[in-house]
């Protein structure tokens, strides 16, 4: 067995970043930039009024209450025409162009009008409630560095410069295929010795969890020929995928031909990992792609993705960030466990209790057990030993 840390490093170190390629911003969310994106616009492009109210010179506002007359109106997207003299106010609505001559705005609230007087009521400051032109974004200046991950916040501030073109990292491709000849797919009755396939459900919906596209590459059987055919058309062929993810087929047992085809086609790496679940795991690239031979448990095929596919394809799709958080909580009840050489990955339900963490058992262990995955919030780790008492703190590593 090797330890984790090493599996790991070897996966990234054979991961290397994808293209980038040119879309619009729209297209960008959750993708990483490949360059910087600089802005040539100042945001707000001019000074404006940040309230409903009177542009006035603030100045006036000293002897206040003060009667000004009201020489104009201005609203959103209106081109000032006339300029605030002393003892002059113009009104104003929440995003209209200051006019030339007024400093400050008196918001409405402190206002009253009668015919075309207003009077103000209370002394105001020279800038009070104006925008100025460029507070938010100075034009030349760098808005997003290479290397940001673009969330809501930044579409909008690329909107608001004019960006129409941003260079990111590719959306990532990842083929996920199940492999044996007990698996079926579908409401259909099941025939002796078979089950449902579980894991390439699970797998799509972490790469799509994870902002990427999965490509259902289906069921395969445990068939040297059919296996050969579906790793050549994913990592080979014409429409071939960034990465690939395959499940089952990589133990000790006779008929685990996808070791013997990933072989033969590609540069692999069978690991035993000091871990538990998950300890098989199969690596290694085809042609130029990565592939993942995660084991079939159901539970080991979650709990591989996220040791190990996960943060690889997260530095592929250009991430900085590659891991889960990791914190620690407060057990409540014990994980039992025995000395075997292994770090264990137990599936815990979290509660933030008065912003701590707790966690607890989420149900059997088993790697077969997918109900316990489906009822975890992190996976708690276990170093080796004789595992963690009720009150313990343990390190969990959070998947939501
Ligand atoms: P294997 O890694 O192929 O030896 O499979 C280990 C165990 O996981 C066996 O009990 C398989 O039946 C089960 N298994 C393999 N693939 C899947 C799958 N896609 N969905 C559910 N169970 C699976
Ligand atoms: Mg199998």
């Amino acid at each position: 067995m090797i330890p984790l840390e090493e599996a790991q490093k070897y996966v990234l170190g054979r991961c290397p970043v994808v293209a980038s390629v040119k879309r619009h911003p729209n297209d960008s969310l959750g993708l990483v930039l490949a360059a910087e994106v600089m802005t040539t616009e100042a945001v707000p492009p001019f000074a404006n009024t940040a309230m409903d109210g009177f542009a006035v010179r603030a100045s006036d506002t000293q002897e206040a209450p003060k009667q000004l007359k009201v020489v104009d109106t201005l609203a959103a997207g209106a081109v000032p025409q006339v300029m605030v003299q002393a003892g002059e106010a113009i009104r104003i609505m929440t995003g209209a162009p200051m006019p030339p001559g007024a400093d400050a705005v008196i918001m409405v609230e402190l206002t009253s009008v009668e015919g075309d007087q207003v009077m103000v009521e209370a002394e105001v400051p020279e800038g009070n409630h104006v925008r100025n032109a460029g507070e938010d974004l100075q034009p030349g200046q760098i808005v997003f560095a290479a290397g940001q991950v673009l969330t809501p916040g930044h579409l909008g501030v690329l909107a608001s410069i004019g960006c129409v073109e941003v260079l990111v990292r590719e959306p990532l491709r990842v083929g996920v295929v199940s492999t044996g000849d007990e698996l079926i797919d579908g409401p259909q009755a099941l025939a002796p010795g078979q089950i449902r396939d579980a894991n390439r459900h699970s797998l799509l919906a972490l790469l799509a969890e994870t902002g990427f596209v999965g490509v259902d590459l289906g069921l395969v059987p445990d068939n040297q020929e059919a296996l050969e055919e579906a790793f050549s058309a994913a990592c080979l062929g014409e429409q071939r995928c960034h990465a690939v993810l395959s499940s089952g087929g990589v133990s000790m047992g006779d008929f685990d031909y996808v070791k013997v085809v990933l072989d033969r086609l590609g540069d692999m790496r069978w690991m035993q990992v000091a871990i538990k679940p998950a300890k098989p795991l199969a690596f290694g690239v085809v042609g130029e792609v990565p592939v993942f031979g995660l084991p079939g448990n159901p539970v080991s095929s979650m709990v591989s993705f996220e040791l190990f596919a996960r943060p690889a394809l997260r530095a592929m799709a250009g991430h900085e960030e590659l891991s889960r958080p990791r914190v620690l909580a407060t057990l409540e009840g014990a994980l039992p466990r025995h000395l075997d050489g292994k770090t264990h990955f137990n599936r815990v339900a979290a509660t933030l209790v008065d912003g701590r963490y707790r966690v607890r058992s989420a149900g059997g262990q088993g790697s077969h057990q997918l109900s316990a995955m489906a009822a975890a919030d992190a996976l708690a780790v276990l170093p080796d030993g004789p595992g963690a008492q009720d009150g313990d703190q343990v390190e969990v590593l959070l998947l939501r």
